[in-house]
C-alpha cells in the first residue's frame, strides 16, 4: 500500500469538498437562479423547482397526493461534473505533481452525492433516522430560508460559501430582522 499516494489523494478529497461549496454556490447563482448562461436550468430550478416547493413548511414539504418530483436534477448531471472537471483535476496534478485527481472526483461525486439526497429529504420526508436532529434540521432549515430568498443560503448542505462570500442568512438573523420592522412598524403607526 502507498501510503504517499493515498494521504496526497485523501488531501485532495478534503481540498475539493471545500472547493465543492463554491462550485455549488455559484452554480446556483449563476445557472439556477439567472437565464444568462443556460436557459433549461435556469427554468428547471427557478420557474418550476422554487415554485413548486416554497418558504411555509405546508409547500415546503411534499403534501399527500402530490407527484414527488421536480426536486433532482436530471440523472446526467453528475456525469457533466465529473466531465467538466477531470480535464481541469488532471491539469493540476500534473502542473503540481500532487497526486489528486482521484481525490478530488471523489469530492465531486460524494458532494454530488449528500447535495441530492439532503436536498430531496428535505422537500420529500419519509420518518428517516436523521430527520429531526441536528444538522439536518440546521441546513433544512437554512435551505428553507432560500425558497424565499432566492439570493441568499445558495449553499444545500454545506454553506462555507454562502458564509466567506456574505449570503449567509441565518434563521435566528430573520426573526432578530423581522422583530425590529414590525416594532418600527408599530411605532411609526403610534406616531401617526
Ligand atoms: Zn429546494
Ligand atoms: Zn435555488
Amino acid at each position: 500500500m502507498n501510503w504517499n499516494f493515498l494521504g496526497q489523494e485523501a488531501l485532495a478529497f478534503v481540498f475539493y469538498f471545500l472547493y465543492g461549496s463554491f462550485f455549488e454556490w455559484a452554480f446556483h447563482r449563476y445557472l439556477f437562479h439567472s437565464p444568462r448562461f443556460v436557459k433549461s436550468t435556469f427554468r428547471a430550478h427557478q420557474l418550476v423547482h422554487h415554485q413548486r416547493y416554497k418558504y411555509e413548511p405546508t409547500s415546503y414539504e411534499w403534501q399527500e397526493g402530490q407527484e414527488k418530483d421536480h426536486v433532482a436534477m436530471n440523472w446526467f448531471a453528475l456525469v457533466l461534473f465529473l466531465a467538466f472537471h477531470a480535464p481541469l483535476f488532471w491539469t493540476v496534478q500534473a502542473l503540481t505533481g500532487w497526486q489528486s485527481m482521484w481525490g478530488g472526483l471523489a469530492a465531486v461525486t460524494t458532494y454530488y452525492a449528500v447535495y441530492e439526497y439532503f436536498h430531496y429529504c428535505m422537500h420529500i420526508p419519509g420518518n428517516r433516522w436523521f430527520e429531526n436532529r441536528w444538522p439536518f434540521t440546521f441546513v433544512k432549515e437554512h435551505h428553507r430560508i432560500h425558497h424565499k430568498y432566492m439570493l441568499k443560503n445558495l449553499n444545500v448542505f454545506f454553506p462555507l460559501a454562502d458564509v466567506c462570500l456574505g449570503t449567509f442568512v441565518s434563521a435566528s438573523s430573520l426573526q432578530k430582522t423581522r422583530a425590529t420592522v414590525e416594532s418600527s412598524l408599530k411605532e411609526s403607526h403610534i406616531a401617526s
